[in-house]
């Protein structure tokens, strides 16, 4: 999956929003809304847009889809700077629950899991320049596999299991802070 660049042909008006939001939900149905929002707004507001995780069918379609409505484009593939490796989309904010399009996005190498505070991460980042995003993702992962089995186990009335968990869960985050100081220290 690789990343592209949309580049308009000049600015786009407010009222094609919603032509935006229909067609890539249609080509991307996995997205989350809350991301495809945010990829609307850079639309218009801006004239170069970066779509993470299209591939250049997909985003060939986007521009097929809106041009009836005149907006015109062109696609450029999007990657690193350094070594030219495609992108990867970065997750946040997914607290201690992932949603099923999230996961979906997951599997198929489209996304990763970030921090899950409200600090500022990169929308997208390059694994193989900073393969600290990897090891973050699957702790991450792992974190969250403990806290929703905590909360099975709290349901079962396991209390013993609970707090086993819980404490398996907690002792992931020096790790994950850890990596997370090494990776802002470094962008
Ligand atoms: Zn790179």
């Amino acid at each position: 999956m690789e990343t592209y660049k949309i580049i308009l042909a000049r600015q786009v008006r407010n009222t094609l929003q919603d032509v935006f939001l229909r067609a890539i939900l249609e080509i991307d149905a996995e997205l989350d809304r809350a991301r495809a929002t945010a990829l609307v707004n850079d639309l218009l507001t801006g004239r170069e847009v970066v779509i993470h995780g299209f591939s250049s069918d997909e985003a060939e379609r986007l521009i097929e889809k809106t041009r009836p409505y005149g907006i015109r484009g062109s696609i450029e593939l999007d990657e690193c700077p350094t070594c030219q490796s495609p992108l990867t989309r970065v997750l946040n904010l997914w607290h201690v629950w992932v949603s099923g399009k999230e996961r979906v996005s997951i599997s198929s190498g489209r996304a990763i899991l970030g921090p899950d505070d409200e600090k500022l991460v990169p929308d997208c980042v390059c694994l193989a320049c900073f393969p600290e995003w990897r090891e973050y993702h699957f702790l991450a992962l792992q974190y969250n596999e403990y806290h929703q089995a905590k909360i099975e186990a709290v349901a079962a009335q396991s209390f013993e299991r609970a707090r086993l968990l819980r404490d398996r869960q907690e002792g992931l985050r020096p790790q994950m802070k850890a990596l997370m100081d090494r990776l802002q220290g470094r962008s």
